[in-house]
């Protein structure tokens, strides 16, 4: 398979990649846009977003990303369902990166944005993984359903763990955020909601030390919490147990090839999308680890688009 030739390869179809892609295809590059694994980022697994610029009702988050990626399109992007598998920089002009993908195609870009995202954080103890799939997960709109009428815990202290375990109301019985702290991360208006809702109840100072189950068949049954201040450890029942505890960026397959922060995120200049690469351009929450809004990762794939067409422009 002959490689393919491109302006602007933008990996990843989360805000900060369909913003670089509607940029780009407006300045008439001819984007092409890898989806990867998830198509969507993350908002693609979140129920409702209130606080994108535009929409005063609140809405769906598969949905707004359903718009971006019908808005890049129409604009002229070629949106394409594959995932980068090897990355390598060439460190010349015109092609600075070769993206070869899942499906054994290799792209040659003139120029690359980065948005690939962040996921999940895992607490990393080994029955997380063990009862993970049967019992534990990490998303509550994929996995609440399961757990009608049960209880749940939900680890975690962030905006991420209060939406999830107010989401998880929905279907549960009784839903249990555990924090290690005595005081949440999360936004005001989220915790309001949370201390207001009666199916909720809250566990401070806690770290979830185990998760206990059964083995025929795979279920979870309970926890053991360990409170942080007394180093006491107790044990909870519960169905399930949803862990909400952040975020890593997704760069893994990049290597070492590209300038990284302290906490792993991509290095770029201030106040720039400008990576440690010339032509390559890093926007979203895979270089950004402070505000990590769908509003300021779009905001950051428009930098990039702009970024990249004044480099394209420069040669
Ligand atoms: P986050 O804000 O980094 O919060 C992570 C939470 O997990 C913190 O409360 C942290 O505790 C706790 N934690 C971290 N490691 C832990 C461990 N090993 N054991 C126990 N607890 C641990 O992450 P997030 O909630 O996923 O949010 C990520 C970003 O997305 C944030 O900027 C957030 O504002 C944004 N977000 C926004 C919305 C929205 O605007 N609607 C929704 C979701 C997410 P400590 O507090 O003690 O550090």
């Amino acid at each position: 398979m002959s490689p393919v030739s491109v302006k602007v390869l933008i990996i990843g179809s989360g805000p900060a990649g369909y913003t670089a892609a509607i940029y780009s295809a407006r300045a008439m590059l001819d984007p092409v846009l890898l989806s990867g694994e998830q198509p969507g980022g993350q908002l693609s697994t979140t129920t409702e977003v209130e606080n994108y610029p535009g929409f005063p009702d609140t809405i769906q988050g598969p949905w707004l990303m359903e718009q971006m990626r019908d808005q890049a399109v129409r604009h002229g992007t070629k949106v394409v369902t594959e995932h980068a598998v090897e990355v390598h920089f060439t460190h010349s002009r015109p092609c600075v990166a070769k993206v070869v993908t899942n499906t054994g195609v290799t792209y040659e870009a003139e120029s690359l944005i980065i948005a690939t995202g962040a996921q999940a954080r895992w607490l990393g103890i080994p029955s997380e993984t063990k009862f993970r799939g049967f019992g534990v997960s990490a998303c509550s709109t994929c996995d609440g359903f399961f757990f009608r009428e049960k209880d749940v815990l939900v680890i975690g202290g962030g905006n991420s763990a209060v939406e999830e375990a107010l989401y998880l109301t929905k279907y549960a019985n009784k839903v249990t955020l555990v924090h290690r702290r005595d005081q949440l991360r999360a936004e005001k208006v989220l915790q309001s909601r949370l201390f207001d809702n009666p199916k909720i109840q809250v566990i401070w100072n806690s770290k979830l030390e185990e998760v206990l189950g059964t083995e025929n068949p795979t279920n979870v049954t309970g926890a053991l919490l360990r409170d942080t201040k007394s180093n006491e450890v107790t044990e909870v029942s519960t169905d399930g147990i949803f862990i909400s505890i952040g975020h890593d960026p997704s760069t893994s397959i990049f290597g070492e090839q590209l300038k990284v922060t302290p906490t792993g995120y991509i290095w770029t200049e201030p106040n720039s999308t400008v990576t440690s690469i010339p032509g390559v351009f890093a926007a979203g929450d895979v270089t950004d680890d402070r505000f990590r809004q769908a509003v300021t990762a779009a905001g950051l794939g428009c930098m990039a688009a702009i970024e990249a067409e004044h480099y394209l422009a420069s040669m």
